[in-house]
């Protein structure tokens, strides 16, 4: 599997950060499945968009190059994404690419302009369009075509672009001083560690056209075979209804959002959603995802330790005993098929809270009494997550630990103090103690205007967090 990598010139913003967290999925879905899977990712290390970097700093394109993608490896981890096993930059592979644009000028695929430029002759490949079923013409017409004298014909575009100023990166070729376009890279890269021909190849979708289509291309004109046999690509992500972007400065980072949430809340936001339908970021969009995972520890650490205490005189199981631990037992099975189903991650976590619903009306009512059927019930529920938690790489935290993490970062969001609420607690429970229960009930529905509800258990008041959807 060959994932287009980013372009390492500025830290990866959450939507970028979508399409390496829908990969991970894959890859491990397809190892919980038995398969083999090699991932291949690189970095393009070499592009405008880094020489401007570099130029505005007054420094050089490795520097920031350097710097972006130590970043983003940092990124990645926080997000627990799986390192792919090769993750190539196009710095050190300058000779596959140079040895592929060669092969493509001896067999009349591409063509050497006066400059030292290297185009590839888009009409020359007759497949064109055939992943985006767009036709060359309609192309022609439809696109940014930038017109340009060197070039045959509008749609060529640039595998080898000569050097223009001393300050540009720079690699000798049979060309002339000059450095690679970018779509070549990939080529490059891909047909080095999987071979001329692989399975699947993905990116997000902005990269269908033109980017996979001239990958497509010259990786077909050059070898023959069938470049990769699957192509996946994963949607974006909006930005309060608008498309993220820089230009438009409505850039969440994705080290900002770890800071600001978690980990497993921004992973539970990417995959909420099916890859293919753009996901909405909003803070309400968050406050749900936080509040869905609140619901689903809570629900986890009952469970764990229901599961680890019962009598042995429990008696017959009561029909909702045996349909709750019915749905447990037919879990696997029921995510499986949704992620079979062009892997709907969106739907898993439907059934997920499809079971936590269940699970919550019985402790409701029943509550966890421990009989060898809650018993059997919890441990089904905790064991269902454990293998979940292998491919989404989510539900798979300590509940405890998520809990006061979540508990600490909503309050700190509304601007509260934890030690606030524990001197209202004891203000409380002073007031109870001298039988003062307007003072008592004041305190309790003041914290609850707050958004955090007391419990009074027989070791003391305990207070959670509860959300206003
Ligand atoms: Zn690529």
């Amino acid at each position: 599997m060959y994932v287009c990598g980013p372009t390492v010139y500025n830290y990866v913003h959450i939507g970028n950060a979508r399409v390496f967290v829908f990969y991970d999925v894959v890859e491990r879905y397809l190892k919980f499945s038995g398969y083999q899977v090699e991932r291949v990712m690189n970095f393009t290390d070499v592009d405008d968009k880094i020489i401007v970097k570099a130029n505005e700093e007054k420094t050089d394109s490795l520097t920031v190059s350097e710097r972006y993608i130590a970043a983003f490896i940092e990124d990645m981890k926080a997000l627990r994404v799986n390192p792919p096993k090769v993750a190539p930059k196009v710095t050190d592979h300058i000779q596959e690419i140079i040895t592929l644009i060669e092969g493509l000028v001896a067999n009349g695929s591409a063509y050497v302009a006066n400059d030292g430029e290297v185009f590839f002759s888009v009409r020359k490949f007759k497949d064109y369009g055939k992943l985006s079923g767009k036709n060359v013409d309609d192309l022609i017409s439809g696109a940014r075509v930038q017109t340009d004298e060197k070039k045959q014909d509008p749609l060529d575009f640039s595998l080898w672009k000569p050097q223009k100023n001393t300050n540009e990166p720079a690699w000798d070729s049979p060309w002339g001083k000059g450095r690679p376009g970018w779509h070549i890279e990939c080529s490059a890269m891909s047909m080095k560690y999987l071979g001329a021909s692989f399975d699947i190849h993905g990116g997000g979708m902005d990269l269908i056209h033109p980017h996979h289509e001239n990958e497509i291309a010259q990786s077909e004109a050059f070898s023959l075979k069938t470049f990769a046999k699957y192509w996946l690509h994963s949607n974006m992500l909006t930005f309060n209804a608008e498309k993220m972007s820089k230009s438009l400065g409505n850039i969440m980072l994705t080290r900002d959002f770890i800071k600001k949430y978690s980990g497993e809340v921004l992973r539970y936001f990417l995959l909420s959603g099916h890859y293919r339908s753009t996901i909405d970021y909003s803070e309400q969009h968050v406050r749900e995802v936080q509040s869905a995972l609140h619901r689903f520890y809570s629900a986890l650490a009952k469970a764990e330790s229901a599961s680890q205490s019962s009598n042995s005189n429990s008696g017959k199981s009561s029909p909702e005993e045996e349909k709750i631990l019915q749905f447990g037992l037919e879990f696997d099975a029921k995510w499986k098929e949704s992620m079979d189903e062009d892997l709907n991650t969106a739907k898993v976590i439907g059934l997920v809270f499809e079971y936590v619903r269940s699970l919550n009306s019985y402790i409701d009512k029943k509550g966890f009494k421990p009989t060898a059927h809650t018993q059997a019930i919890a441990g089904r529920f905790v064991d269902s997550f454990k293998k979940l938690s292998q491919v989404l790489n989510i539900f798979g935290e300590n509940p405890k630990d998520f809990l006061t993490q979540l508990r600490l970062s909503v309050l700190s969001e509304r601007g509260i103090e934890s030690q606030d609420i524990e001197m209202k607690i004891s203000q409380r429970t002073e007031a109870r103690a001298k039988k003062d229960f307007a003072l008592s009930d004041a305190i309790r529905n003041e914290l609850l205007s707050q958004g955090i509800e007391l419990r009074d258990l027989p070791g003391g008041t305990e207070w959670d967090i509860i959300f206003k959807n």
